[in-house]
């Protein structure tokens, strides 16, 4: 092959340079995995580490990619199951290269004897090899099925504590179930801290742990294959800390062991999708429906159930009632979102709420998951703000945002929050409506907007969109715990809105959020911030009630001053 041949090769493939001796190269990689693995199952050495060059674990079975051309690791648990048909029946492939090994996948997905558990970082498919194969849904299939695991990160950043949580509940445990006959390692040393490309932070003794306890299977025999790592320094420090755990040494003392909250997340995820193909995994589901027994028993989301309940309570205790809202997409989860005091369009204050659903807490069945109602609290402090305000003669509009719009005939799976920017977005169309229709063409004598949590944005954008709001709102009061601060935007009178917005606000900021951590004192754009003392949105919201409810009370006691003495009597 020409020079210039191997150049248009290279340019057609994804993430692959070539030169005169790479396919001499690629062949010595692959061998030297085979030998690696043969020797180990032979019994000829205890176990292995192949330092080899190309990698392999991207190359599919007519594709070069991402810097790989044979997929030595597969090949060679291919040739060991030939050769040792006995002794060498079912091979476990633990991946930790930071990137998903699409090859591996591949070449095994449909193959019951040839384990594949891949840890990486996915970041939804926005990451290298930048396909969604390497999510947490692809398990296998055919005989294959429930033998493949992808342990998927949503980020970068993770740590020890986040492969040792990975560890310690998925692969050592379905390991284990499995019984591998050969372990072996692809071992990236891309997701080490120090490597510019993963963004991660294992530690050498990280990597060690993770060796360590992958030596308690199939009787120590394990091959260690080098993949990708792009800082050699990181790559010898981890492969060294390897290679010791190997020979018999034990691991270093771990620095940390706490996870990320990613991390938490993302194990729970691959637990819930795996449970069904591994007996120690739990918790799992108990039911042997079919799918009509299934339709017959599909539930409904409790969110939807508790809004319903909520708007005949309200009615019930505050006379409030569901305000017409006009909606292109009908959805269960927005029927009732929005309940008003009759008195909206009189000439009194009026307090909008825009909040998130109550917060349950539960303690599931350990076996099942299931959430009896008896072990399932409901905390809506909401509600004590709607409460006070109806005592105090305000007319309310109280708007609940649903954190997921519940779809007709939807499975009964986990369901992720929506995106919080498309939960300000809601509020935003909400808001604009109720201020076209409801609010801004009334009399209120007060108008107090209230937004909590990913709803703070929403109120934002409508400010910065309706010119009007500005001499009509009273006061803009929110509660942010994560949200990002804004300022409104209007770009013809800057100074003087940002001054109005100085004077017109009341926005709690959670104690953790990134705005404190500068140095520098907030701007004013951003309004009247209040460092809270809590992190959480419900505590804030009791934490501060008294303080919001006073600002209420000053705001509007020229006008409780002029109501008819019999009315002030009556409270
Ligand atoms: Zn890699």
């Amino acid at each position: 092959m020409t020079n210039e041949e191997r150049e248009i090769i290279a340019a057609n493939s994804d993430s692959i340079y070539a030169h005169q001796f790479t396919y001499r190269c690629a062949k010595l990689s692959a061998g030297g995995a085979i030998e690696a693995c043969r020797a180990v199952v032979a019994g000829q050495v205890k176990n292995s580490i192949a330092v080899i060059r190309p990698p392999g674990h991207h190359a599919e079975p007519y594709q070069a990619g991402g810097f790989c051309f044979f997929n030595n690791v597969c090949i060679a648990a291919r040739v060991c199951q030939k050769d040792f048909p006995t002794k060498c029946r079912k091979v476990l492939i633990l991946d930790w290269d930071v990137h998903h090994g699409n090859g591996v996948q591949r070449a095994f997905y449909e193959d019951p004897n040839v384990l594949y558990i891949s840890i990486h970082v996915h970041r939804g498919g926005r990451f290298y090899p930048c396909t969604n194969y390497g999510d947490h849904k692809h398990c296998g299939s055919g005989p294959g099925e429930g033998k493949n695991v992808n342990i998927p990160w949503p980020c970068h950043g993770m740590k020890d504590g986040d492969y040792l949580l990975a560890f310690q509940q998925i692969v050592m445990p379905i390991a284990q179930e499995f019984g591998p006959d050969l372990v072996i390692i692809s071992a990236g040393f891309d997701a080490a801290d120090g490597d510019e490309l993963g963004q991660c932070h294992v530690t050498p003794a990280g990597y060690a742990h993770m060796t360590h306890m992958l030596m308690s299977l199939a009787k120590g025999k394990v091959a260690v294959c080098l993949e990708g790592g792009y800082n050699l320094r990181s790559i010898a420090k981890s492969a060294l800390a390897v290679t010791r755990t190997l020979m018999g040494e034990p691991p270093d003392r771990l620095f940390s062991t706490e996870p990320t909250a990613a991390g938490v997340e993302t194990v729970q995820m691959v637990i819930r999708s795996q449970a069904k193909y591994w007996a120690c995994m739990y918790p799992k589901s108990e039911s042997q429906a079919d799918g009509v027994l299934q339709k017959e028993l599909r539930g409904e989301r409790l969110h939807d159930i508790y809004r319903a309940w909520q708007s005949k309570e309200w009615w019930d205790s505050f006379r409030m009632t569901p305000l017409f809202i006009h909606r292109d997409v009908l959805s269960k989860s927005f029927e009732r979102e929005v309940l008003a005091t009759s008195n909206y369009s009189e000439s009194r204050p009026l307090l909008v709420i825009f909040h998130d659903p109550p917060d349950a807490r539960g303690l599931p069945h350990a076996r099942t998951s299931k959430l009896e109602l008896h072990n399932v609290w409901v905390t809506d402090v909401a509600k004590s703000y709607v409460e006070w305000a109806v005592q105090n003669d305000f007319a309310v509009i109280d708007v609940n945002l649903p954190k997921h719009v519940t779809e007709e005939n939807e499975d009964e799976t986990y369901a992720d929050p929506d995106e919080s920017s498309s939960r300000s977005n809601t509020t935003f169309e909400l808001a604009t409506y109720l201020w076209e229709n409801y609010i801004e063409v009334h009399e209120s004598t007060h108008v107090f907007l209230l937004g909590i949590g990913d709803a703070y944005l929403g109120l934002i954008n409508l400010l910065s969109n309706q010119e009007s709001c500005t001499d009509r709102i009273t006061f803009l009061i929110s509660f942010v715990a994560e949200t990002p601060l804004n300022r409104i935007r209007r770009p013809a009178d800057e100074d003087e809105v940002a001054r109005w917005f100085y004077q017109h606000s009341l926005i709690f900021v959670a104690r953790k959020h990134g705005l404190w951590d500068r140095d520098r004192k907030p701007r004013k754009k951003f309004g009247r911030l209040v460092e809270s003392a809590y992190d959480d949105l419900n505590e804030m919201l009791v934490g501060h009630r008294e303080q919001v409810m006073r600002l209420l009370e000053q705001e509007t006691e020229e006008w409780r001053l002029a109501q008819p003495l019999e009315s002030q009597i009556g409270r």
